[in-house]
């Protein structure tokens, strides 16, 4: 057996009315709830502040978190946290306000400097109890120990440390199908791009990743569809919401590739969401990766077209990545970058941008340079 090393995510509680359980899973004590104006705008977060505060906790909601959070707005909710004297920490929503809210409980909890723990495993101290409840089905961030905070000039920076994993995650559907469908498909679509890009993870992919990323691949793309044009289908947003989960628990450990490496530009350069620019990039990086990844494709393509287990391994990868790249468009959301606002003449710079993403382009099956870049942002254009 090759080596391995698997952290398992929080502890989960899936279910309704979930409200009822989470003032059971923290201390005594006022507690920071992290979300987004947005999310408290639709009233989700307010059965969930209500039995906090009916249990007698003191609770202080911080709902500045912006797409893509900035260190200034971490550090706002850190301050906040501290003039309440926050004993625990909540983060509700998607991956933005529970990026901030995991870094908000290290740092609370830690007393260390951000600036000293960006990075993988650089943080060691102890965090505030956490929990984390998402809204949308896609970031898999109550799942994984990884933060992504925007800083100084745009630069997305990363703290990916263990502390970070929250005690529990809670998962209700209910909770997603008031998405909007174009939203429901770029965050479903990042979730098919985190298990299929954790399957194929260079350095370390392993059997309990592997397994994780097969069953959300089969969650996800079984209801993606459905999600988008029956959005009150709880079935599906189930479905939706536990595949995003457990491809989140395979890809802290078998972390993702190129897809995300040259998604990253778009948004940074273009703010765009970053479901979509992993929708935009999908085809190109899979491309690119057929032959590397001619096996693993190969070993994945029954999940999504049982019949094609006669064929021999090339044809069932291209299968696999026409029929993930057809569910893909099948959402009705434009994979062109041209559709978006983005000019041809910004490619140099999305490709030179792309170079830096090293930490993502190491686990891809095989290289990407520059002049790759270029050309895959071209045939995504
Ligand atoms: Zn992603």
């Amino acid at each position: 057996m090759r080596p391995f090393t698997f952290h398992p995510g929080p502890r989960l509680i899936a279910g309704a009315a979930l409200h009822d359980k989470l003032p059971g899973l923290l201390p005594e004590g006022p507690c920071l709830f992290v979300t987004d104006e947005g999310v408290r705008g639709l009233g989700l977060a307010n059965p969930f502040c209500e039995a906090l505060e009916q249990s007698g906790r003191l609770v202080t909601v911080f709902d500045r978190v912006e797409a893509d959070p900035s260190k200034e707005t971490l550090l706002a909710a850190v301050r906040t946290g501290r003039l309440a004297g926050a004993t625990s920490v909540v983060g509700f929503g998607g991956g933005s306000p529970m990026d901030v809210a995991k870094l908000a409980a290290y740092l609370l909890g830690s007393g260390d400097e951000l600036d000293e723990i960006w990075g993988v495993d650089v943080a060691a101290g102890h965090r505030l109890p956490l929990v984390l409840v998402p809204t949308t089905a896609g970031t898999g961030s109550e799942a994984t120990p990884i933060s992504v905070i925007t800083c100084e000039g745009g630069v997305k920076l990363a703290v990916n440390a263990r502390p970070l994993t929250a005690d529990w995650a809670l998962l209700d559907p209910g909770l997603t199908v008031g998405l909007p469908p174009h939203v429901t498909a770029a965050t479903g679509i990042d979730a098919i791009v985190h298990s299929i890009e954790a399957y194929t993870s260079a350095r370390l992919k392993n059997p309990l990743s592997d397994a994780l990323a097969r069953e959300a691949l089969s969650l996800l793309t079984a209801n993606l569809l459905t999600a988008c044009e029956q959005p009150g289908d709880l079935e599906a947003r189930a479905a939706m919401l536990l595949g995003a989960h457990l491809a989140g628990i395979a890809f802290a450990n078998a972390p993702v590739g190129g897809v995300h490496a040259l998604a990253y530009p778009l948004g940074g350069l273009f703010h765009l969401p970053h479901g979509l620019t992993n929708a935009l990039m999908l085809r190109p990086v899979l491309e690119h990766n057929s032959e590397a990844a001619r096996e693993l494709y190969a070993e994945l393509a029954p999940i999504l077209d049982p019949a094609c287990e006669s064929l021999g391994s090339q044809a069932r990868a291209k299968g696999f990545i026409d029929h993930v790249c057809q569910l893909a468009a099948g959402t009705g959301v434009s994979l062109r970058l041209r559709d978006h606002g983005i000019g041809e003449d910004a490619l140099d710079q999305l490709a030179s941008e792309a170079m830096k993403q090293t930490r993502l382009l190491v686990n891809n099956p095989c290289p990407i340079e520059e002049a790759d870049a270029r050309r895959l942002y071209e045939a995504a254009w």
